[in-house]
Protein backbone atom coordinates (compact mmCIF):
# COMPACT_ATOMS: atom_id res chain seq x y z
CA UNK A 1 0.00 0.00 0.00
CA UNK A 2 2.93 1.94 1.10
CA UNK A 3 4.71 1.86 -2.57
CA UNK A 4 1.74 2.24 -4.57
CA UNK A 5 0.77 5.86 -2.15
CA UNK A 6 4.55 6.93 -2.88
CA UNK A 7 3.86 6.63 -7.23
CA UNK A 8 1.30 9.27 -6.56
CA UNK A 9 3.89 11.83 -4.96
CA UNK A 10 6.01 14.88 -6.03
CA UNK A 11 8.95 13.01 -5.17
CA UNK A 12 8.36 10.33 -7.79
CA UNK A 13 8.64 12.89 -10.41
CA UNK A 14 12.23 13.84 -9.52
CA UNK A 15 12.98 10.79 -9.27
CA UNK A 16 12.41 10.14 -12.59
CA UNK A 17 13.63 10.98 -15.78
CA UNK A 18 10.39 12.62 -17.93
CA UNK A 19 11.77 10.87 -21.32
CA UNK A 20 11.69 7.82 -19.62
CA UNK A 21 7.85 8.23 -19.65
CA UNK A 22 5.35 7.35 -22.31
CA UNK A 23 3.27 10.09 -21.66
CA UNK A 24 -0.96 9.54 -21.83
CA UNK A 25 -3.73 11.66 -21.59
CA UNK A 26 -6.51 11.72 -18.54
CA UNK A 27 -8.54 10.15 -20.65
CA UNK A 28 -6.86 7.16 -21.64
CA UNK A 29 -5.53 6.85 -18.03
CA UNK A 30 -9.27 6.82 -16.68
CA UNK A 31 -10.01 4.09 -18.88
CA UNK A 32 -7.13 2.08 -18.71
CA UNK A 33 -7.74 1.96 -14.26
CA UNK A 34 -10.85 0.27 -15.08
CA UNK A 35 -8.30 -2.71 -15.90
CA UNK A 36 -6.54 -2.65 -13.10
CA UNK A 37 -3.39 -0.03 -14.90
CA UNK A 38 -3.45 2.90 -12.76
CA UNK A 39 -1.49 1.45 -9.81
CA UNK A 40 1.46 1.16 -11.99
CA UNK A 41 1.25 4.41 -13.52
CA UNK A 42 2.72 7.90 -12.53
CA UNK A 43 0.99 10.84 -12.08
CA UNK A 44 2.47 14.14 -13.40
CA UNK A 45 1.11 17.49 -13.72
CA UNK A 46 -2.28 18.30 -15.22
CA UNK A 47 -3.76 14.98 -15.31
CA UNK A 48 -0.64 13.40 -17.24
CA UNK A 49 -0.09 10.30 -16.23
CA UNK A 50 2.65 7.77 -17.56
CA UNK A 51 4.11 4.43 -17.74
CA UNK A 52 7.30 3.89 -17.31
CA UNK A 53 9.38 2.51 -19.96
CA UNK A 54 11.39 -0.78 -19.00
CA UNK A 55 15.14 -0.18 -18.53
CA UNK A 56 15.69 -3.71 -20.47
CA UNK A 57 14.75 -5.57 -23.89
CA UNK A 58 15.94 -8.47 -25.81
CA UNK A 59 16.96 -8.17 -29.29
CA UNK A 60 16.99 -11.61 -31.75
CA UNK A 61 19.17 -12.34 -34.63
CA UNK A 62 16.97 -15.32 -36.22
CA UNK A 63 19.36 -15.61 -39.05
CA UNK A 64 22.41 -16.45 -36.28
CA UNK A 65 19.96 -18.64 -34.45
CA UNK A 66 20.75 -22.61 -34.91
CA UNK A 67 16.94 -23.74 -33.65
CA UNK A 68 18.72 -25.40 -30.70
CA UNK A 69 16.14 -24.60 -28.12
CA UNK A 70 18.96 -23.91 -25.70
CA UNK A 71 16.90 -20.67 -24.59
CA UNK A 72 13.87 -22.11 -23.72
CA UNK A 73 14.81 -24.80 -22.42
CA UNK A 74 16.98 -22.53 -19.73
CA UNK A 75 14.33 -19.89 -19.07
CA UNK A 76 11.73 -23.01 -18.46
CA UNK A 77 14.73 -23.99 -15.99
CA UNK A 78 15.58 -21.06 -13.95
CA UNK A 79 12.51 -20.43 -13.82
CA UNK A 80 9.98 -23.41 -12.87
CA UNK A 81 12.86 -25.95 -12.01
CA UNK A 82 11.83 -27.62 -15.39
CA UNK A 83 13.37 -28.17 -19.08
CA UNK A 84 10.10 -27.66 -20.33
CA UNK A 85 9.38 -25.87 -23.91
CA UNK A 86 5.89 -25.48 -22.88
CA UNK A 87 6.63 -22.92 -20.17
CA UNK A 88 9.34 -21.03 -21.86
CA UNK A 89 9.22 -17.74 -21.92
CA UNK A 90 11.10 -17.19 -25.34
CA UNK A 91 9.45 -19.26 -28.06
CA UNK A 92 11.84 -20.36 -31.39
CA UNK A 93 9.40 -21.93 -34.03
CA UNK A 94 10.67 -23.34 -37.11
CA UNK A 95 9.09 -24.53 -40.18
CA UNK A 96 10.18 -27.14 -42.28
CA UNK A 97 8.49 -26.14 -45.25
CA UNK A 98 10.46 -22.81 -45.22
CA UNK A 99 14.19 -22.25 -46.03
CA UNK A 100 16.69 -20.16 -44.58
CA UNK A 101 16.57 -17.65 -43.82
CA UNK A 102 12.45 -17.56 -43.21
CA UNK A 103 12.49 -20.54 -41.88
CA UNK A 104 13.11 -20.17 -38.14
CA UNK A 105 11.08 -17.18 -35.57
CA UNK A 106 12.39 -15.87 -32.02
CA UNK A 107 9.46 -14.55 -30.40
CA UNK A 108 10.49 -12.68 -27.38
CA UNK A 109 8.47 -10.44 -25.01
CA UNK A 110 8.73 -6.97 -26.30
CA UNK A 111 8.63 -5.23 -22.56
CA UNK A 112 6.39 -2.94 -24.72
CA UNK A 113 6.19 1.00 -24.37
CA UNK A 114 2.07 0.27 -24.19
CA UNK A 115 1.77 -2.93 -22.50
CA UNK A 116 -1.64 -4.57 -23.87
CA UNK A 117 -1.37 -7.23 -21.13
CA UNK A 118 -0.66 -5.08 -18.34
CA UNK A 119 -4.19 -3.42 -19.55
CA UNK A 120 -5.87 -6.10 -19.69
CA UNK A 121 -5.17 -8.03 -16.59
CA UNK A 122 -8.10 -7.31 -14.10
CA UNK A 123 -6.51 -7.18 -10.74
CA UNK A 124 -2.98 -5.69 -11.40
CA UNK A 125 -1.02 -9.16 -11.54
CA UNK A 126 0.91 -8.03 -14.44
CA UNK A 127 2.30 -4.92 -13.41
CA UNK A 128 4.85 -2.75 -13.72
CA UNK A 129 8.00 -3.48 -11.27
CA UNK A 130 9.88 -0.40 -10.63
CA UNK A 131 12.47 -2.09 -8.15
CA UNK A 132 13.38 -4.48 -11.68
CA UNK A 133 13.95 -1.75 -14.10
CA UNK A 134 10.03 -1.17 -14.86
CA UNK A 135 9.92 -4.83 -16.29
CA UNK A 136 6.43 -5.79 -17.14
CA UNK A 137 6.01 -8.60 -15.07
CA UNK A 138 3.24 -11.00 -13.25
CA UNK A 139 2.90 -11.53 -9.17
CA UNK A 140 2.16 -14.97 -9.74
CA UNK A 141 -0.15 -14.74 -6.03
CA UNK A 142 -2.32 -12.01 -7.73
CA UNK A 143 -2.94 -13.81 -10.49
CA UNK A 144 -6.19 -15.19 -11.23
CA UNK A 145 -5.39 -17.70 -14.09
CA UNK A 146 -8.00 -15.48 -16.67
CA UNK A 147 -5.40 -15.46 -19.02
CA UNK A 148 -6.63 -11.79 -20.33
CA UNK A 149 -2.98 -10.83 -20.51
CA UNK A 150 -2.39 -14.19 -22.52
CA UNK A 151 -5.47 -12.77 -25.23
CA UNK A 152 -4.22 -9.22 -25.18
CA UNK A 153 -1.08 -9.69 -26.54
CA UNK A 154 -0.97 -8.73 -29.78
CA UNK A 155 1.89 -10.62 -31.27
CA UNK A 156 1.40 -14.17 -32.41
CA UNK A 157 3.05 -16.32 -30.89
CA UNK A 158 1.67 -14.48 -27.96
CA UNK A 159 4.40 -13.42 -25.28
CA UNK A 160 2.37 -13.89 -22.46
CA UNK A 161 1.75 -18.09 -21.95
CA UNK A 162 0.00 -20.11 -19.56
CA UNK A 163 1.14 -22.67 -17.09
CA UNK A 164 -1.78 -25.13 -16.88
CA UNK A 165 0.09 -26.69 -13.94
CA UNK A 166 0.02 -23.69 -11.35
CA UNK A 167 -3.12 -22.30 -13.45
CA UNK A 168 -1.34 -18.99 -13.67
CA UNK A 169 -0.33 -16.64 -16.48
CA UNK A 170 3.66 -16.07 -17.11
CA UNK A 171 5.59 -13.93 -19.37
CA UNK A 172 9.15 -13.18 -19.55
CA UNK A 173 10.49 -11.03 -16.69
CA UNK A 174 14.27 -10.18 -17.80
CA UNK A 175 15.39 -13.08 -15.33
CA UNK A 176 14.55 -10.89 -12.32
CA UNK A 177 12.70 -13.35 -10.60
CA UNK A 178 14.37 -17.05 -11.05
CA UNK A 179 13.94 -19.35 -7.98
CA UNK A 180 16.24 -22.03 -9.68
CA UNK A 181 19.17 -19.27 -10.69
CA UNK A 182 21.14 -17.76 -8.12
CA UNK A 183 22.01 -15.19 -10.45
CA UNK A 184 20.89 -11.65 -10.42
CA UNK A 185 18.68 -10.28 -13.18
CA UNK A 186 16.65 -8.08 -14.51
CA UNK A 187 17.97 -5.30 -16.62
CA UNK A 188 20.55 -4.84 -14.14
CA UNK A 189 22.13 -8.80 -14.08
CA UNK A 190 22.11 -11.48 -16.50
CA UNK A 191 18.95 -13.21 -18.59
CA UNK A 192 19.10 -17.05 -18.84
CA UNK A 193 18.48 -17.16 -22.75
CA UNK A 194 21.40 -14.75 -23.50
CA UNK A 195 23.98 -16.65 -21.84
CA UNK A 196 23.18 -20.28 -22.06
CA UNK A 197 22.84 -19.32 -26.44
CA UNK A 198 25.71 -21.12 -27.99
CA UNK A 199 25.62 -18.62 -31.21
CA UNK A 200 25.13 -15.67 -29.45
CA UNK A 201 21.57 -15.07 -31.04
CA UNK A 202 19.89 -13.01 -28.63
CA UNK A 203 21.20 -10.11 -27.15
CA UNK A 204 20.62 -7.55 -23.89
CA UNK A 205 19.74 -3.90 -24.51
CA UNK A 206 19.01 -0.43 -22.54
CA UNK A 207 17.91 0.83 -25.27
CA UNK A 208 14.30 0.96 -26.38
CA UNK A 209 13.72 -0.41 -29.25
CA UNK A 210 11.57 1.02 -32.36
CA UNK A 211 8.32 -0.18 -31.29
CA UNK A 212 6.36 -0.54 -34.65
CA UNK A 213 7.05 -3.29 -36.64
CA UNK A 214 9.74 -5.83 -35.65
CA UNK A 215 12.99 -4.13 -37.02
CA UNK A 216 13.49 -2.74 -33.29
CA UNK A 217 14.04 -6.13 -31.74
CA UNK A 218 15.01 -8.67 -34.76
CA UNK A 219 18.56 -7.29 -35.49
CA UNK A 220 21.92 -8.45 -37.02
CA UNK A 221 24.42 -9.97 -34.46
CA UNK A 222 26.46 -11.39 -36.66
CA UNK A 223 30.23 -10.45 -36.97
CA UNK A 224 33.01 -10.59 -39.84
CA UNK A 225 33.46 -14.35 -39.02
CA UNK A 226 30.06 -15.38 -39.96
CA UNK A 227 30.55 -14.64 -43.65
CA UNK A 228 33.02 -17.24 -43.56
CA UNK A 229 30.90 -19.78 -42.07
CA UNK A 230 28.56 -19.03 -45.45
CA UNK A 231 26.09 -16.90 -43.65
CA UNK A 232 24.59 -13.50 -45.37
CA UNK A 233 26.49 -10.02 -43.07
CA UNK A 234 23.18 -8.22 -44.16
S1 LIG B 1 15.21 -13.00 -20.32
FE1 LIG B 1 14.82 -14.65 -18.85
S2 LIG B 1 12.57 -14.69 -18.65
FE2 LIG B 1 13.04 -13.56 -20.53
S3 LIG B 1 12.99 -15.08 -22.17
FE3 LIG B 1 15.14 -14.90 -21.52
S4 LIG B 1 15.37 -16.52 -19.98
FE4 LIG B 1 13.16 -16.20 -20.24
S1 LIG C 1 19.80 -20.82 -27.92
FE1 LIG C 1 20.36 -19.41 -29.56
S2 LIG C 1 20.73 -20.75 -31.34
FE2 LIG C 1 19.59 -21.97 -29.83
S3 LIG C 1 17.43 -21.68 -30.41
FE3 LIG C 1 17.87 -20.13 -28.87
S4 LIG C 1 18.45 -18.31 -30.05
FE4 LIG C 1 18.58 -20.07 -31.44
Amino acid sequence: MKDQKNRHTGKEKADFSRRDFLKLSKNIAVGAGVAGILPSMIWLEDGVAAIPVSEGYLLVDTKKCQGCMSCMLACSLVHEGEENLSLARIQVVQNSFERFPVDLTISQCRQCTEPACMEACPTGALHIDTKHGNIRTINEEECIGCMECVKACPFMPGRAIYNDKKEKALKCDLCADTPYWDEPGGPGGKQACVEVCPVGAIKFTKDVPKQKGDEGYVVNLRGRSWRRLGYPRR
